[in-house]
């Protein structure tokens, strides 16, 4: 029994479909508590917080977010007892707010992207002195995931060898801290980011259109470590839906916009690693992969490509992203 819900952060790493020489596994963050991958980094800034003395419970937060570190706040936010007020571009989904008032957060929507909330949020700070965690340039941010992200993945690939990691960036917090933690691990793997076609700024170092929720957020954040990256993958927003619609359909696997761009890219990188000699399995599970789960031969080396997913696909229902 979990003391607390914060206690049950935490998400399984699940083998999706795989090119032929080649494993893919993807862990679904949907299954925390808040159902997002922001969940640990929300937790982490507001324990960091505390033990800075900048935050004490019955405090005010303020956090411009574009839902899920949101979400992930006003979780952490009810359980501890602090006023939350969320400030969201209006482009966001109407899952996100109805489920940021569910949990007792204020909203206060803005017109624009995540630069403009950003803006207005610093200006509420300077009015209230609220305090905002900063999660694009909050260490705590990508410490979560160096702390608790990672070291789920390792555990749960049982002994084999990791080859590369492919995240999409946001505030760059689940790529630098997973990959950083892996790479330690696997020192020979790649950490590949995956960005918006229509916002690539780490490809082509311009910001565009901000068209995917919580991925490429039209900047480089403080917090992304680029000397980290071995590669970045770009991927349209009708090709991940697409792919969004193919995981769900095909597999069971219900995931948002990003998770649809990170599979693709997955896909991609796990081509160019495969090995068809090896005739890895298309879909066993993890366990029967280890060295000496009776796995057949080889399964062993099969290249093992992970990628993160970061939402469920029901945050997007109001989209028209599975009609
Ligand atoms: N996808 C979604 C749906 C997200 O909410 C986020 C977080 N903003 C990301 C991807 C990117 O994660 P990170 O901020 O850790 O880079």
């Amino acid at each position: 029994m979990y003391g607390s819900i914060l206690d049950a952060i935490g998400t399984p790493l699940v083998q999706v479909d795989s090119p032929e020489g080649s494993t893919i596994a993807a862990k679904l963050e949907s299954f925390n508590p808040g159902g997002s991958a922001k969940d640990r980094p929300a937790l982490a800034m507001i324990e960091a917080a505390e033990r800075e003395g900048l935050l004490a419970p019955g405090d005010s937060i303020v956090e411009p977010t574009s839902g899920n570190t949101g979400i992930g706040i006003a979780v952490a936010a009810a359980a501890r007892d602090y006023e939350l007020t969320i400030v969201l571009p209006d482009t966001m989904s109407k899952e996100r707010r109805r489920l940021l008032r569910a949990y007792g957060a204020d909203i206060e929507l803005v017109a624009g992207d995540m630069t403009d909330a950003r803006a207005r949020a610093d200006e509420i700070v300077a009015e209230t002195g609220a305090v905002q965690l900063g999660q694009f340039e909050n260490p705590a941010n990508a410490e979560a995931h160096y702390r608790t992200t990672a070291p789920e993945i390792i555990e749960a690939v049982e002994g084999r060898e990791i080859d590369a990691l492919v995240a999409g960036v946001g505030t760059g917090g689940t790529i630098t801290g997973t990959g950083r933690r892996l790479k330690e691990e696997y020192p020979g793997m790649d950490v590949i980011a995956v960005e918006p076609e229509g916002n690539a700024v780490l490809s082509t170092g311009e910001p565009g259109a901000d068209e995917f929720q919580g991925m490429g957020p039209g900047f480089v954040s403080d917090l992304l470590d680029v000397e980290l990256l071995d590669g970045v993958e770009v991927v349209a927003l009708a090709d991940a839906e697409r792919e969004c619609r193919r995981l769900a359909r095909e597999e069971g696997v219900l995931v948002g916009q990003s998770s649809g761009a990170a599979s693709l890219a997955a896909r991609r990188v796990a081509e160019s690693l495969a090995r068809p000699e090896l005739n890895c399995p298309e879909a066993p599970d993890m366990s029967s992969m280890s060295a000496d789960g009776g796995a057949e031969a080889g399964y062993d080396d099969c290249p093992l490509v992970v990628t993160i997913f970061p939402d469920s696909g029901e945050r997007y229902l109001s989209t028209g992203l599975f009609d």
